[in-house]
């Protein structure tokens, strides 16, 4: 006994009312899950977008170091190379050995630095370019991302227009059907709803519940079909109503 004395009429009324809410909770479901994916797309899209854009402007930073330190050190060449000339030009003019080693360890250096100039700017030029083409890529991705999100937000938004009107219809017939509703009966059916895909109610089939098809016992069987309690199955919790009530 659920609801201690009611009527056969009350109890057909309030399992009617329970039906018609489980109606409306389907059609609400299917709104929610028609939109479902798409705010979650478009929040996925914008964290995207927020990352490439960091990305890129991050590459970008590296391409103008990479391309200041080639330029720095095709300066530095430059110079290194003017002064290992001017050493040649002095080696003619050395009088002692002293002078002649002094000129030669200064002509080393200069070639040692020219050496280490050159590699950084082949290094830096080659990381320039490959910097260049990555980033191209990353921004051409980037403006598909944006031209994706644009789409989803335009969909969401044409579907939320759509079913905006539905859905406040819904949650107003709902309101009316719960306002017949034992609040007690309301709240189990909504637990077992949550927790048994969306159905807090089911039908007498047969000799079973027709939400988990458990049997149930033949003098239960007749209090259903004769409303004359409201009946939770055993097994999986919904209320039993006979076929009549709900269809
Ligand atoms: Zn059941």
């Amino acid at each position: 006994m659920i609801i201690q004395d009611a009527t056969p009429e009350q109890i057909r009324r309030a399992l009617k009312a329970l039906s018609a809410i489980q109606e409306i909770d389907l059609e609400l479901a299917e709104i929610a899950e028609e939109r479902g994916g798409l705010p979650e797309q478009v929040k996925s899209l914008t964290t995207r977008i927020a990352e490439y854009e960091v990305f890129i402007t991050a590459k970008e930073r590296e391409q103008v170091e990479a391309e200041k330190v080639a330029g720095e050190s095709s300066h530095k060449l430059a110079v290194a190379r003017e002064r290992l000339t001017k050493y040649q030009e002095q080696l003619y003019a050395v009088t002692t050995t002293r002078e002649y080693d002094a000129i030669t360890t200064e002509q080393d250096t200069a070639k040692r630095e020219i050496g280490e100039y050159e590699l950084l700017i082949n290094n830096n030029t080659t990381r320039a370019v490959e910097l260049v083409q990555m980033i191209e890529d990353k921004q051409a991705e980037l403006v598909q991302l944006r031209e994706d999100k644009i789409a989803r937000e335009q969909e969401l938004e044409r579907k939320l227009r759509e079913t905006e009107g539905e859905e406040k219809d819904l949650l107003e017939r709902r309101a009316v059907a719960a306002r017949e509703l034992n609040p007690r009966l309301l709240a189990h059916y909504e637990r077992i709803r949550d927790a048994k895909d969306g159905r807090g109610i089911a039908t007498l089939v047969g000799e079973a519940c027709g939400g988990c098809f458990a049997l149930i016992p033949p003098q239960t069987q007749v209090v259903i079909r004769q409303s004359r309690d409201i009946y939770a199955c055993e097994s999986c919790g919904r209320f039993v109503a006979p076929d009549s009530e709900i269809n």
